[in-house]
């Protein structure tokens, strides 16, 4: 079967939510030609409108028809909206049809760059023992929509202000990996030039390093960027903060980035979150160092953003700083990430872990 245009799977979805089996069913019920699906669906991914009844160029009589049997832009709402003390940094927490609830979190480089990372799961099944998200645990897949609807509430948010999204992560709750196939429908959203528009080099995939799936996104012939959570040098280390080490080693793993590069003869980006004492010694930046002597890899160093119930502390800047001069001496290419929004917990499950019990409790 051919894959899905972005229309289609964005119109099948919506359709879906307001209780049509697909979107076929859907035109059918309105009688809706196909223009009139363009319509639709260039207004809510391209035009960004809010909702159907604010699509004039539709008749009043089928905006009415359609807002009346529940027929919504959004399968996302916004239920707390929290912007950082220097503005830059906007972490949204967004309430699915069934209740479940996401982040989003929109980062403004000094107006350069807005960026804004997605959630691919509500809560996560790779417990990773410093993310908040993983400590939660699985609830479910996101659908395409569901992803893609968290970057359309930022761009709306930009564009209000003549702005734009200009790179989007999957670096929210969830392993992207986990979830592929929606994953993909999502980049699909993102990348419509008949619709959101967004460059592929402009999107990240993150994953805990799941050796089919690399293998299959190397064979998709895009552009994405690839980034893996490697996060420590040897498998001893690796297996005591990331279960998933124990069903593919740092081996295997490697083994399927070469691979991933042979075949895209693209950069992977592996991010190296910094843990006091677990981590972040002098030996580990030169093991880490050995193992990144391939071409096109690069080292992304994050500063830890503890989480309340983490056993796990942040290494200090200035072991941040000797640990990349490490790397840097072995001809490495690094980069430290400068932590944003801390002041409203803007590390993957962190907004959600703090307003979950008062949720619960409503
Ligand atoms: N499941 C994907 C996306 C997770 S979030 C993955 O594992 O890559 C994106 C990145 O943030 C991952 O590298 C993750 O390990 C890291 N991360 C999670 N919790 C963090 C925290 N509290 N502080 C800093 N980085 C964190």
């Amino acid at each position: 079967m051919a894959a899905r245009t972005a229309q289609e799977i964005w119109i099948d979805e919506t359709a879906r939510r307001c209780g049509h089996p697909g979107g076929a069913a859907f035109a059918a019920a309105h009688g809706l030609k196909n223009y009139r699906l363009a319509q639709l669906y260039r207004a809510a991914a391209k035009e960004l409108a809010q909702s159907v009844d604010a699509v004039t160029t539709l008749p009043k009589e089928l905006r009415a028809a359609l807002t009346a049997e529940g027929f919504r832009f959004d399968s996302v709402e916004p239920v707390v909206v929290q912007h950082s003390q220097d503005k830059q940094t906007i972490k949204g927490l967004f309430r699915l049809r069934d209740g479940n609830e996401v982040e989003a979190v929109l980062m403004q480089h000094f107006g350069e760059r807005n960026t804004v990372c997605i959630s691919s799961q509500a809560g996560c099944a790779y417990a990773c023992a410093f993310c908040a998200t993983g400590q939660a645990g699985f609830t479910r897949h996101l659908a395409p929509t569901e992803i893609f609807d968290q970057a359309r509430y930022f761009a709306r948010f930009l564009h209000a202000q003549g702005r734009k999204i200009t790179n989007i992560v999957f670096m929210g709750m969830g392993e992207p990996f986990h979830n592929y196939d929606a994953v993909m429908d999502a980049v699909r959203l993102l990348n419509d030039a008949h619709g959101f528009g967004l460059g592929h080099r402009h999107i990240t995939i993150s994953t805990v390093g799941i050796v089919p799936q690399i293998d299959a996104f190397a064979d998709e012939g895009i552009q994405v960027n690839l980034a893996i959570s490697l996060h420590a040098p040897t498998d001893a280390i690796r297996s005591s903060i990331m279960p998933v080490n124990r069903k593919w080693s740092i081996d295997e793993l490697m083994a399927a980035c070469r691979r991933y590069i042979a075949k895209t003869n693209r950069k992977i980006f592996f991010e190296y979150v910094m843990l006091d004492g677990v981590n972040d010694r002098p030996a580990d930046a030169r093991a880490l160092a050995a193992l990144m002597r391939g071409p096109l890899y690069h080292v992304n160093i994050i500063p830890y953003n503890a989480t309340p119930d983490a056993k796990l502390g942040p290494t200090g800047d200035e072991r941040i700083r000797a640990f990349a001069a490490i790397l840097e001496a072995s001809g490495v290419p690094c980069t430290v990430r400068t932590p944003m929004g801390r002041d409203i917990a803007a590390a993957c499950g962190q907004l959600q872990a703090e307003t979950q019990p008062r949720a619960k409790a409503v």
